[in-house]
């Protein structure tokens, strides 16, 4: 199952955009408007702080390496996760 920004928008989940870097998981914050999140996780544009509770994967790796972590490390188990669907277009 693919997952589209328009789609996390639309439900208001605010995310995080996973991908694969130097061997490593990098994961970045977004509010579900698609604003980049920083450290205290307050959007201005919507005027709240954001739960990022879903992952949105970019690249096949990425998905793999936070399959492990939602499944293997307690601080993860309420995420949800999923492959990003290529933009359409
Ligand atoms: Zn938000
Ligand atoms: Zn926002």
């Amino acid at each position: 199952m693919a997952m589209t920004l328009e789609e996390l928008k639309s439900r208001k989940r605010d995310y995080f955009l996973a991908r694969h870097e130097n061997d490593e998981l990098a994961m970045e914050p977004f509010c579900y408007c698609g604003n980049v999140l920083e450290a205290d996780y307050y959007c201005k544009e919507c005027d709240h702080k954001c739960m990022c509770t879903f992952i949105v994967c970019m690249d096949p790796q990425a998905l793999a390496m936070v399959e492990n972590l939602v499944h293997g490390n307690s601080d993860f188990a309420k995420f949800e996760f999923s492959a990003l669907a290529d933009a359409p277009g």
